[in-house]
């Protein structure tokens, strides 16, 4: 599957534009940001601004309707440069479930102040720390009471809650063991975070990467019937739609990290002279770049094809998790070549490389572990026996 022409040409405008913005965010200001653990307010203001962060959102809607690969090129590209996409990519696509399973209406009252940033949907509450990745297993309760639902429950690593106005939350209406299908039962919900503020308990979660992830302790909160997404009961079959193209543009995320790693490593190992010649002359330093620039490249073509199936009609669930899996690792493979490549200065903050190496890691973990992905592919790709 090859990217047609017109669509390359502006995907080069893309990265040539995204690359421009991250120049006025250069190392020093995500290191400033990564010592203090402060959020990156000025970044995503201008991604915003700009209007990156609604390319995925419909014309009609207020955003540019481009398609997921242009949305993970930009990801990408800030990756790249050094910055940190995390800060800012669940407002490009948590709006995703809203805009393939919400109503009409629903639609023209988030999407368009989505698209402008006057609405910020940054937070996708789904896990709980009793139900980890076994997803169907949450124990956050949804109950109707006449025009609203009365919600209960906590929800844990939930990122930018602080950071928004709205979470998109995963609650159980029916019972476990009143439904036929574990994955029945599920809802989605869109939780206004300031009107509930009495009811929502966010307490952050000290990480060792700047990521604003936090505790969500819910009591009695309400939700409008109107903010219910879709038909009740059929909530985990929108996430997973949803999931797909996040996965993806993690992807997109590992591959920018990757990147970096490779082009700061191969630049050092030019530069860098011991025994007296530059260390990238010995291929004891060159090959395990070699062999992550190569993994790199592979995970890349996955992640297009990945994008291309699911911007053709929603299909590509199968890439979209490969890509996760085959990016994060590449990644985390790239980020231990260019830590050796470094030397001791890999683990001086000033080089830049120590803060990716920690951030870079966070991809084999979440959104969803590559145990996971593994299990996936075993089961649904290669037929063998369902474990869990
Ligand atoms: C910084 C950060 C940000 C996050 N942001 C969000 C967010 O915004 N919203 C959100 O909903 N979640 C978020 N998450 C949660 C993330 O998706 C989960 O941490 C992840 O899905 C794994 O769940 P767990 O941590 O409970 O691990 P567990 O489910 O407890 O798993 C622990 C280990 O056991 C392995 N394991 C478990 N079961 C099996 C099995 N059957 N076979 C093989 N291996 C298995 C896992 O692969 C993993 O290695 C975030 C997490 C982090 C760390």
């Amino acid at each position: 599957m090859l990217i047609d022409k017109e669509r390359q040409e502006n995907i080069d405008m893309i990265k040539k534009s995204i690359k421009a913005l991250c120049e006025e965010f250069p190392e020093s200001y995500w290191r400033e940001k990564d010592d203090n653990k402060a959020y990156p307010e000025e970044f995503i203001e201008k991604l915003t601004e700009e209007g990156w962060l609604s390319v995925l959102i419909p014309e009609e809607y207020g955003g540019s309707g481009l398609g997921t690969l242009e949305a993970g090129i930009i990801l990408e590209e800030i990756n790249r440069s050094g910055g940190n996409a995390g800060a800012g990519h669940a407002q490009m696509y948590t709006m995703g479930a809203l805009l393939r399973h919400g109503n009409e209406e629903q639609k023209q009252r988030f999407l368009p102040k989505i698209a402008t940033g006057e609405l910020r949907l940054q937070a996708f509450g789904v896990t709980e720390p009793t139900a980890g990745s076994d997803t169907t297993n949450i124990d956050t309760v949804a109950v109707r009471e006449g025009d609203k639902y009365i919600v209960n429950g906590q929800k844990i690593w939930i990122s930018r809650s602080q950071q928004s106005d709205l979470m998109l939350l995963l609650a159980r209406t029916t019972p476990k063991k009143d439904v036929k299908k574990k994955t029945d039962g599920l809802s989605i919900f869109l939780l206004d975070l300031n009107d509930q503020k009495d009811n929502v308990d966010i307490r952050p979660i000290d990480t060792m990467i700047n990521h604003s992830t936090t505790e969500v302790f819910i009591e009695n909160a309400e939700i409008p019937v109107e903010n219910l997404i879709g038909e009740e009961g059929k909530g985990f079959k929108y996430i997973l739609s949803g999931m797909n193209a996040e996965r993806m543009l993690i992807a997109s995320e590992s591959i920018g990290d990757g990147k970096y790693f490779i082009d700061k490593a191969v630049q050092y190992a030019n530069e860098r002279v011991v025994f007296n010649r530059p260390i990238g002359q010995n291929q004891g330093v060159q090959f395990p770049l070699a062999t992550s620039f190569m993994e790199i490249e592979a995970a890349e073509l996955m992640r297009d094809k990945a994008a291309m199936l699911f911007d053709e009609g929603g299909k590509g669930g199968q890439e979209a998790n490969m890509s996760k899996y085959l990016a994060s690792e590449a990644a985390w493979n790239a980020a231990n070549a260019a830590m050796d490549a470094y030397g001791g200065y890999g683990l001086a903050k000033e080089y830049g490389v120590e803060r990716k190496f920690r951030e870079a890691r966070l991809y084999k973990v979440a959104p969803i572990t590559n145990n996971l992905i593994l299990s996936f592919v075993s089961q649904h790709i290669l037929g063998l026996p369902r474990s869990f």
